[in-house]
């Protein structure tokens, strides 16, 4: 019965849809015969054909007026002052430079200057070597001793995640590169870096932004191209540009991993745009360039866990930056049993005391390096068990080891009107990188650790000071 029912919906479906079909077939064809009275065949051909050489002529015009619009927007600029574009890639090992398709960067490295590598201060952590490489200081006379660090005069901790620490310039010692030029009367800018969302000596660059790793690489790259775009006397001439990526990848998969590749490339994109905008505003042989990045990185595990609290008593002491270096403030009358129970205590882990730290670390002489000192050997992890059963996942890459590792070592790349072209140059410290950009600048320096006479050869006709 049922099946009956349905196999007579579906005759009747089939007929509505025969009906339909007869209906718009008798249509065209009354509608084909009534056009036929007054055109032919190919008079009809000819009609569309010339309807759509319209609309595409229609839609053309729209895409060159609106092409026009947005190349109008881009003036040449041909006033442009002396000036330096400092860009970071954090965690770019040196050797990245051949795991990936860099096309942009290697038009760049063509065009000017390339370090062996760049190697950095001790530790090889973030905040210490952005600070060095815009300070020329050692961390001991900056202050920036480590990512995480305890001032016993402030009686206060610093975090990166704390933003009011990082904004407060009482953390941040030297004169930044941004400061030196505000101060002779030059206009800065900065989107991002380590430092300049504070004020250091009453100063900020004259344009800033507060670090937020949601600020795309797109965003970045459209921001210092509109801050070129200003007139004369607001454009900055110096600029420093920042990006993460291939510092988050390296800790997340290693720095071997398929992801880091992936980051490499997406840091030479961003490279290529910002590339392309300062050749569309006609300045890209006037700009004077130069990619840094503050460490290399290298691979972890947990098998090569050093576990402190094996050692140590840790209500005895107390640590606030962990690994691969470690910072212990005993109290006072604990510090030689802490010192004596870890010297010895494990093969791949060095100790010191803070006055025996060796000379060429330049960490030794300021009051946030904690009294004893702990350096893993490269790959090891400095941890406790309950950290470790904490639940929180192990990362497969970090940095922060002894500066004179090669894995630890970062990238120098520079091009512009004042380097030299197609030169390569031997491994040189990130101290020196503070007086080349003033002397590009023509800036006085302010007193620093770097030698500019060390770095002169990568200008042209080797400017002297
Ligand atoms: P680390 O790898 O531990 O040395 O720290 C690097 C991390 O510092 C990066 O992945 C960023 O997330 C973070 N970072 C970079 N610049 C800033 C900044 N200006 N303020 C806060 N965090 C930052
Ligand atoms: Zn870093
Ligand atoms: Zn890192």
């Amino acid at each position: 019965m049922v099946s009956n029912l349905a196999s007579k919906a579906e005759k009747h479906m089939v007929w509505n849809i025969r009906y339909l079909h007869m209906l718009v077939a008798r249509c065209i064809t009354k509608k084909l015969t009534v056009i036929s009275k007054h055109y032919t065949l190919r008079k009809i051909k000819a009609s569309v054909y010339q309807y759509f050489l319209f609309l595409f002529t229609v839609f053309f015009v729209c895409f060159v007026i609106v092409g026009c619009n947005v190349k109008a927007n881009i003036q040449t600029i041909t006033d442009i002052q002396p000036t330096v574009l400092l860009i970071s890639f954090d965690g770019f090992r040196w050797d990245y430079l051949t795991k990936a398709d860099i096309p942009n960067l290697d038009n760049l490295i063509a065009d000017g200057v390339k370090a062996k590598s760049l190697i950095p201060v001790f530790p090889s952590k973030t905040f210490p070597n952005h600070y060095t490489i815009v300070t020329g200081l050692y961390t001991d006379n900056h202050g920036i001793i480590a990512n995480t660090m305890y001032d016993p005069e402030f009686d206060a901790t610093f975090t990166l995640q704390d933003r009011k620490a990082v904004e407060d310039g009482r953390w941040w010692g030297g004169e930044p590169l941004w400061v030196t030029a505000e101060k002779q009367g030059q206009i800065t800018a900065s989107m991002f870096w380590p430092g300049s969302e504070a004020e250091i000596k009453g100063i900020r660059p004259t344009y800033w932004k507060r670090f937020d790793r949601n600020f795309s690489y797109d965003q970045r790259v459209d921001q210092v191209l509109s801050w070129f775009s200003l007139k004369v006397e607001n454009r900055p001439t110096f600029i420093t540009l920042y990006f993460e990526g291939t510092d988050t990848q390296g800790h997340i998969n290693g720095p071997e991993s398929p992801q880091v590749k992936a980051a490499i490339r997406e840091v030479d994109n961003a490279l290529g745009i910002l590339l392309n905008g300062l050749k569309q505003r006609g300045i890209y042989e006037n700009v004077n360039i130069i990619i840094v990045s503050d460490h290399g990185m290298t691979s972890i595990n947990p098998k090569k866990t050093i576990f402190i609290d094996d050692y140590v008593d840790l209500s005895d002491v107390e640590i606030i930056d962990w690994s691969p270096v470690t910072g212990l403030r005993p109290s006072q009358s604990n510090n030689e049993k802490v010192y004596n129970s870890l010297v010895n205590a494990h093969p791949n882990l060095t100790i010191y005391r803070k006055k025996e730290i060796p000379e060429h670390f330049h960490y030794r002489n300021h009051r946030r390096i904690a009294p004893i000192i702990a350096v893993a050997d490269e790959g090891w992890s400095i941890s406790s068990h309950s950290w470790l059963t904490g639940g929180k996942a192990f990362l497969k890459g970090t940095h922060g080891y002894d500066y004179r590792l090669p894995s630890m070592h970062g990238i120098f790349i520079a091009s512009g009107p004042d380097f030299k072209q197609g030169l390569v140059i031997e491994s040189f410290q990130n101290i020196h990188i503070y007086n080349l950009i003033a002397h590009i600048l023509g800036l006085k320096p302010a007193p620093n650790d770097g030698d500019f006479n060390l770095i002169q050869s990568t200008l042209n006709s080797e400017q002297s000071e």
